[in-house]
């Protein structure tokens, strides 16, 4: 137990991390381009929170959270999403009187008690934006290209934007009725969770995976059919946008959001080679949401989350190629114990020129630290002897060329600087 992480952790170590800094900085910069600034919110928010901002009928809050009471008897919960903490602090913070739209994205960790599996972890990560203050298709189509923008900076092409509506809540009334009653006739054949969904959330029923229950709803009514004209407006406004930035999307009547909230458009991008978790984002329309916790009625939102496990798992599928880290810049090398002392001198100035410069720390002998140097990759090894401290100067070798030369103390920094064009 003391010595394993807990089941459906990871540690990212250091010889992977850099992969994470990548996706991380090419995730920022494309943000950026786009205009969308970036907010931290608190892992954990009041439970409530995401009860009414997930909402209570879904997979995430009834089976999944990490809910647990702190020692002032109140009831928290680790995020198992971004959007709720984000939409909170955009009320708590009354940015819907500033300018609009208010344009944020994040990177976070999440938290979900699943069955862990590949892509499927119970501490996990995501980045997401959130495009809040206006219902205008153009923002719909500037969030899907802003994550098509992202991957395809990361040389990945062949993605798949699987698009719907979920209509708002004046055209799903009508929808309503037509589900529930072909819902009812189903009742005997599908499963108990089916039928829990189809009375607080029926639309959900679509989302099942159980084989029989999608053998038995092939026939099922979609919101899709049944759009007001607003919707359908708004929908094929949407489609036309992509069209022009050339986004390959195609409709997909079965991606559901089934809670009030959600309106209107509905999306998920797929990646077919990543088996059973082959969906890397998936994001929405949310008109309804700021209300839903509190906020002023009438603030519209879209947004997306995309599961960073994922796409790294995706990357690699792919061999995309993630630039190593570059090595040290130099290492010291030293013989004898007063080389040891001056070389820190000699090592304080280099990194106070951001040189990235190391040295030996567990008394290696001269042989072990040329080895070590080579482990480190360093570009250039000094070496200070005894006769270089008696006169004042190092010998430098290049590590890919084996040339190796004397330099005088006082001019080391500048002349690594221009070797290294720092
Ligand atoms: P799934 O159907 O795979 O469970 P979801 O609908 O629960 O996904 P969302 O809540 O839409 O997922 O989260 C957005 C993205 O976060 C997903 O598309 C996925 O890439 C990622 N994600 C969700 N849950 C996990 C998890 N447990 N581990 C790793 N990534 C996840
Ligand atoms: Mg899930």
């Amino acid at each position: 137990m003391l010595n394993k992480a807990p089941r459906g952790t990871k540690d990212i170590l250091p010889k992977e991390v850099y992969k994470w800094h990548f996706v991380e900085d090419k995730f920022k910069e494309v943000c950026s381009i786009f205009r969308y600034e970036e907010i931290r919110t608190p892992v954990f928010e009041h439970t409530e929170l995401f009860e009414r901002g997930v909402g209570d009928t879904t997979d995430i809050v009834q089976k999944e959270m990490y809910s647990f009471k702190d020692k002032g008897d109140r009831s928290l919960t680790l995020k198992p999403e971004g959007t709720a903490g984000v939409i909170r602090a955009f009320i708590e913070n009354k940015m819907y009187s500033d300018v609009q739209p208010t344009k944020f994205f994040y990177m976070t960790p999440c938290f979900r008690y699943e069955r862990p599996q590949a892509g499927r972890q119970r501490e996990f990560h995501q980045f997401g934006i959130e495009a809040l203050g206006s219902d205008t298709p153009s923002l719909d189509a500037e969030v899907i290209s802003l994550a098509i923008q992202f991957f395809s900076e990361l040389g990945i092409e062949d993605l798949i934007v699987s698009l719907n509506s979920v209509g708002c809540p004046n055209c799903r009334k009508e929808y309503d009725k037509v589900l529930r009653a072909y819902l009812e006739s189903k009742k005997e054949v599908l499963c108990e969770t089916c039928n829990e969904r189809m009375v607080k959330n029926p639309m959900r029923v679509i989302d099942c995976k159980v084989p029989t229950c999608k053998e038995n709803i092939k026939d099922i009514p979609y919101m899709l059919d049944y759009l007001c004209d607003d919707c359908r407006e708004h929908f094929e406004l949407l489609q036309k946008y992509l069209e022009e930035m050339n986004i390959n999307y195609k409709i997909d009547k079965t991606i559901v959001r089934g809670l009030d909230y959600y309106r209107k458009t509905a999306f998920e991008i797929i990646a077919d080679d990543l088996g059973a978790q082959s969906t890397v984002c998936a994001g929405g329309r949310y008109d309804g949401l700021v209300e839903q916790i509190g906020g002023p009625k009438g603030i519209s939102g879209i947004g997306f989350g995309l599961g960073v496990e994922r796409l790294l798992l995706l990357l690699e599928n792919k061999n995309n190629e993630i630039i190593t880290p570059d090595g040290a810049d130099i290492f010291i090398v030293t013989i004898g114990d007063e080389a040891k002392l001056k070389s820190f001198g000699i090592l304080s100035e280099l990194r106070k020129n951001h040189i990235t410069a190391d040295k030996d720390h567990v008394d290696r002998s001269v042989k072990a630290q040329f080895k070590y140097s080579d482990k480190v990759n360093a570009k250039y090894t000094v070496v200070i002897g005894e006769d270089e401290l008696k006169n004042d100067y190092v010998s430098l070798k290049n590590m890919n060329t084996s040339e190796q030369k004397n330099i005088k103390l006082s001019n080391l920094v500048e002349e690594l600087k221009n070797l290294l064009n720092k």
